[in-house]
Formats: structure tokens, C-alpha cells, sequence
């Protein structure tokens, strides 16, 4: 079989543990037998950044921005218990968190359907989308201890002078505990334009969720810039979008069939995110894709974790029965994405057929244990290289 030139470079961000090692056969296997890619690697592996004191990290998200195309593998966010483990300098903040800083940008998770896996919500037959801000409200929130009794104002001083504007808070009668949290207009159109594209793209409404009648300036903020990049820029194009309270839409989310982008504000597109994974049946059939509102920036990446409790049988010299096909779609999604830069219709189609073929080799009944113990305890599985020498089977049939 002839390998296809893919013309621009894709950045490979490599992890850690389990997550790394499915990583490394997935490529292996299915995309550099089948493709010639320039790719350019980054380890991003705990003791590498731990080496490098994180400028990994920096260095491969800026890699990204500048070719437009990243894949990312799951790495470890190192706590006390890593920082012993390892043997680390400090504890490196979030390689994630790095990442997103840098790149800015949407957070897309997408459940993968497959007929024969059962879901915990049977009701959801089409995929559901949370897009999740990626940018500050919790993830740059200032929080402290309020030691005792005493007065808590916030203050804003305008740059270029004029009134301050301040409110007194509250007067604390002993200890407790405050949060001052952000957000930035630009950044909230910059969410609003990714997310209709996305739907548009897609042909699928777009929901966000917010409560606006609790916080009517922070939470209406992101309601009304909705509103208006909806009206000047997707209205006319055929878009259907529509603001509900969060609450509201948790119970028409559970209610629906599914079908349609969730837009959420950061830390409840955090929560919704995996509440939507688990619905739809494991976390292993979860792709993660982080795109800029210009869709110049794309970086794809499986939506768990490094599976240390499997690494840890890996180790031991046991063959595992992990879930690769977040990785493999990753690896898909990133693929098109490079197509849709270049321009190479060709290297979609190969796109297609490796997420086709992954999705129809589980649903002729070969899958790993995650997903066989869904249909039934005693029901069959492969490890998971018999698992990726079933796909290669059946994508070698479709690209014959
Ligand atoms: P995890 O790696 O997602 O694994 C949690 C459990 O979920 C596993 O033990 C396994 O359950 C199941 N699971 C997840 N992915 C699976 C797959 N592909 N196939 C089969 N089963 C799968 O989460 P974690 O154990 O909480 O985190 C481990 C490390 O990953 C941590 O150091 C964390 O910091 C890091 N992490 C990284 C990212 C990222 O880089 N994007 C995201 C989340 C966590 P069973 O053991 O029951 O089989
Ligand atoms: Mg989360």
C-alpha cells in the first residue's frame, strides 16, 4: 500500500505512562506505515519536563501555534505523590493548563457512538458537545482564607483615569472565605465565534448555558456577546442557537436525544464534560480537540487520563487491555485538520476511513475489556494490541 505525503508538519506531544505507550503503537501501527509525516516531537514525559524545568511545554505549545497542528498525549499534572515518585525539582503546574494558556481557544469533547456499546443514558443516540471556555472565570480566580472579623471590598482603577468603581462585599463577623474572578470581552466573543462555527460546521444547533438571572453582569456578559456575534455574523447563515439557564439545561441535556453543542463556561464545561463521557459510556471513547475562533490552531488530544493502574500491570509485564481509541481519533482529528490547512482532500479521506474503520471493528464485536464488560461481564475482548491489529485489518480492506 502506497503511503500518502501529508504536506505540512503536525507537532507530537508525547505524555506519560500507559497513555504513552498505546501512544507509541498507534503510531506504529496505523499512521506512520500508512502515512509520510514530517513530525515534529516533544516530550512531554514527566521527567523530561522536569529536565527541561517545563520549557518543554512552552516550547511544544508554541510549536503548535506556529504550524497550526498539534496531537497531544495524556501526561501526568504532577502532585505531592508524583513529586516524590519522581524524584521531582517542584511540582510542574498542569502541562493542560500550560497548553491552553498559550493557545487559548475552545475546548471540544466529543463522545464516539458505537451501535453495539450500550449508553448510560439510553436516550442519547446522537453525540452531545460540550465546548468549554478554556480561558480564566476559576482557572485565574483569586481565592483566600478570610482570617476573621473584618471588611472585603473589590476595586477597579481605570487606566486612563476617571471614576473607580468599588463594592463593599460583605462585612465578615469571623473567618471565612472570598474568590474575585474575570473574564475579558474579546476572549468571550473569541468563545462565541468558535462555538457557532463549530455548530454550523457541524449542522447541529448550539446551546450555551449560563445563569444570568443569578449573576446578571458576569454570567449576562457572556449571554449578551452570544447574542450579538449571533445576530451580526451566524443568524443569516442558517445557525440555530438558543441561551438557556445551566440548570434549565441539565435537565433538557438528560431529556434529549443529543445532537447539538453544549457551550459552557469553564468549570462547568469541566463538570458537564465528564458527566457527558460517563453518559455515553467510557471515558475511552471521549476526543478532546482545543481549536482557535480564526480555526488556525488545532490541537487534538484524547480526553484521559495517563491510566497509571494499567501502566502499572504494563510494568509488571502483563498485556493490558487499555482503550486506544481516544488516541486513535486524535490522531485522526489532527490529520484533518492538517488536511483542511493544506488543502489535501486526500489525507481527509485517509482521516475518514481510520475512523470508520476503528468505530466498525468494535461494532463487529472485537473491542477492549472497558467496552465488552459495557454489553456483558463474560462478553469477549482483545488486549489492546490485538484490539489496534483489528483496526489495521479492517483499515487495510477499506484503503485496498
Ligand atoms: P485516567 O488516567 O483517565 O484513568 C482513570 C481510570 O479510568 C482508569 O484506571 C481506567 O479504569 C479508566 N480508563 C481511562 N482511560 C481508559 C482507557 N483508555 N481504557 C480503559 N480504561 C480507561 O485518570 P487518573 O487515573 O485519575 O489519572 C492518571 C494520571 O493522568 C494522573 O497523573 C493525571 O494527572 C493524569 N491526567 C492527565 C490528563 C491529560 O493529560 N489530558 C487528563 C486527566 C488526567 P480501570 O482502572 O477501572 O480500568
Ligand atoms: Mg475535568
Amino acid at each position: 500500500m502506497k503511503r500518502l505525503k501529508v504536506s505540512g508538519p503536525i507537532v507530537e506531544l508525547d505524555g506519560d505512562e500507559m497513555a504513552h505507550v498505546i501512544w507509541g503503537w498507534v503510531r506504529d501501527q496505523l499512521v506512520l506505515p500508512n502515512l509520510d509525516v514530517d513530525l515534529i516531537t516533544y516530550d512531554l514525559s514527566l521527567p523530561n519536563r522536569d529536565a527541561t524545568d517545563d520549557a518543554v511545554t512552552f516550547d511544544a505549545a508554541h510549536a503548535v501555534k506556529k504550524h497550526g497542528v498539534g496531537v497531544k498525549c495524556a501526561a501526568i499534572n504532577p502532585d505531592q505523590a508524583r513529586v516524590e515518585e519522581f524524584g521531582l525539582k517542584k511540582a510542574w503546574k498542569s502541562p493542560n493548563a500550560s497548553v491552553r494558556k498559550i493557545i487559548g481557544g475552545t475546548l471540544f469533547r466529543t463522545p464516539v457512538i458505537c451501535q453495539n456499546i450500550p449508553r448510560r443514558v439510553p436516550g442519547w443516540t446522537h453525540p452531545i458537545v460540550i465546548a468549554r471556555h478554556s480561558f480564566s472565570d476559576r482557572a485565574t480566580a483569586t481565592d483566600f482564607k478570610v482570617p476573621g472579623e473584618g471588611t472585603l471590598s473589590i476595586k477597579f482603577t481605570p487606566k486612563a483615569g476617571g471614576e473607580t468603581i468599588e463594592h463593599r462585599v460583605v462585612d465578615f463577623a469571623g473567618p471565612g472565605v472570598a474568590v474575585a474572578m474575570y473574564n475579558i470581552d474579546a476572549l468571550i466573543a473569541d468563545f462565541a465565534r468558535t462555538t457557532m462555527l463549530y455548530a454550523l460546521d457541524a449542522g447541529i444547533p448550539l446551546y450555551l448555558g449560563t445563569k444570568n438571572t443569578v449573576l446578571e453582569h458576569f454570567h449576562g456578559r457572556f449571554k449578551d456577546i452570544f447574542a450579538e456575534v449571533y445576530e451580526a455574523e451566524f443568524k443569516t447563515r442558517g445557525l440555530c442557537y438558543e441561551h438557556r439557564l445551566i440548570d434549565d439545561m441539565a435537565g433538557f441535556a438528560m431529556k434529549s436525544q443529543g445532537g447539538f453543542v453544549w457551550a459552557c463556561m469553564n468549570h462547568d464545561g469541566d463538570v458537564q464534560a465528564d458527566a457527558v463521557a460517563e453518559g455515553f459510556g467510557s471515558l475511552g471513547l471521549m476526543t478532546s480537540v482545543l481549536m482557535t475562533a480564526d480555526g488556525g490552531t488545532v490541537q487534538t488530544e484524547a480526553a484521559h487520563g495517563t491510566i497509571t493502574r494499567h501502566y502499572r500491570a504494563h510494568q509488571a509485564g502483563r498485556e493490558t487491555s487499555t482503550n486506544p481509541v481516544a488516541t486513535i481519533l486524535a490522531w485522526a482529528g489532527a490529520l484533518d485538520a492538517r488536511a483542511r490547512l493544506d488543502k489535501t482532500p486526500e489525507i481527509s479521506a485517509f482521516a475518514r476511513s481510520l475512523r470508520t474503520a476503528t468505530i466498525k471493528t468494535i461494532e463487529s464485536g472485537q473491542m477492549t475489556k472497558d467496552l465488552a464488560s459495557r454489553i456483558a461481564p463474560d462478553h469477549a475482548y482483545l488486549t489492546t494490541r490485538g484490539f489496534l491489529s483489528a483496526v489495521s485489518n479492517t483499515l487495510e480492506g477499506y484503503r485496498r
